[in-house]
């Protein structure tokens, strides 16, 4: 995005090779009919891909065979290759490694819970905002990922679902989390198709319900206008973790470039106009950040606003000398937070045992 400083853009490495779900449903009208097919057969792998979750063009038999070969070579290049996957829960929570076409390694984690099934994609390889606090950030960015790199991580975990693989038999992949590796906003135009892939109904995409999808950024203010132009109403989720830009610019150095006030100036139009509340993520890091006086100047500036708060137990990573705050900590800043009307909880962690929680994941093959 030409309004961001350089050093937040990616490093120029190869995206993938074209698949079907880089393209909107008239692009792949178009790469059908140009590779000699006629554009109906776009619709037929568009429902495959999007409605069936099937990702392999070689078992879309309602094709004849030449087509087959032909669209499904130049049209479903495999993009993820699993690694491995880790479970916990009782197998309710599962992290998935992935290899990409050009070795480059990315992790999803499929969260099943009573009345939902909520799948954490990677939006970029790495990160560059190098958050402290954060493992993904500890590495740096590598590259970003594609719209169909996105996308298949989410039509994987729907196949997983659909075919009974997690206990309690087969399910609907229901909610979609931007939280994994990356910052989808410094991704814009991939993360941005990878929504629209997932919102539009089958066969254009596969028809998730916007409000059950949750974007969570530091706080890109120019790119969190754009999102608020395209007039989407997904959940938009910010990562504060501070009420105060001095605390703020060490734990989320891009606050540097775009302050708390700044950043909540651009959720709060965010929220004008989509008429949806957002999220503020607070990761509870002992005497960091979870003093009772930043708990009420939290509770002050949101108490006017549209916004509720998750206070996230903060999760280990390798090297860091940080912990979590102590429980009754926790309770104290969760009660001041409420005692000035705003809407607050404690965010359920899940994967802590398989380094599939927040700020855990860090792709690696060891
Ligand atoms: N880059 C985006 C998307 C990642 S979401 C963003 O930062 O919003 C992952 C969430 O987990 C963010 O709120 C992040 O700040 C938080 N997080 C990172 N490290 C954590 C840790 N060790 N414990 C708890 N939460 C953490």
């Amino acid at each position: 995005m030409s309004s961001l400083p350089l050093v937040f853009a990616a490093p120029k490495r190869a995206l993938p090779p074209r698949h079907l779900a880089d393209l909107d449903l008239d692009g792949r009208r178009a790469a059908v009919a140009e590779l000699g097919h006629s554009a109906f057969r776009a619709d037929q792998l568009s429902r495959q891909y999007f409605a069936r979750f099937e990702r392999d063009a070689s078992a879309m038999t309602d094709l004849p065979g030449v087509a087959r070969q032909v669209l499904g070579e130049s049209l479903f290049p495999p993009l993820l290759t699993e690694v491995r996957h880790l479970d916990t829960d009782n197998g309710d929570t599962r992290k998935t490694l992935y290899r990409l076409h050009d070795g480059t390694l990315v992790e999803s984690v499929l969260m099943r819970y009573p009345d939902r099934i909520t799948i954490c994609v990677s939006s970029q390889a790495g990160c560059g905002m190098a958050c402290p606090f954060c493992a993904t950030g500890q590495g740096g960015l590598k590259r970003n990922l594609s719209t169909a790199e996105i996308v298949d991580q989410v039509v994987a975990a729907a196949a997983t679902c659909a075919r009974g693989e997690l206990p309690g038999g087969p399910g609907r992949l229901s909610n979609v989390v931007f939280m994994g590796m990356g910052e989808p906003l410094a991704n814009y135009p991939r993360v941005l198709a990878s929504l629209r892939r997932l919102i539009d109904e089958p066969p254009a995409g596969l028809g998730l319900s916007q409000r059950s999808i949750t974007l969570s950024t530091v706080g890109l203010v120019p790119a969190i206008d754009k999102l608020t132009a395209e007039d989407l109403n997904v959940t938009l989720a910010i990562s504060l973790h501070a009420p105060d830009d001095e605390l703020r610019n060490t734990l989320v150095p891009v606050n540097t470039r775009w302050n708390v006030a700044e950043v909540l100036g651009a959720a709060d139009r965010y929220a004008a106009r989509s008429g949806r509340r957002y999220s503020i993520e607070y990761a509870m890091i002992r005497d960091v950040n979870d003093h009772a006086w930043r708990a009420d100047m939290l509770g002050e500036m949101l108490s006017t606003r549209l916004a509720h708060v998750n206070l996230i137990p903060l999760n280990p990573t390798p090297g860091s000398e940080w912990d979590a705050s102590d429980k009754h900590v926790e309770r104290e800043f969760l009660r001041r937070l409420q005692a000035r009307g705003v809407s607050a909880t404690v965010r359920d962690t899940r994967g802590r045992e398989i380094a599939g929680a927040c700020g855990q994941l860090a792709a690696s093959e060891n």
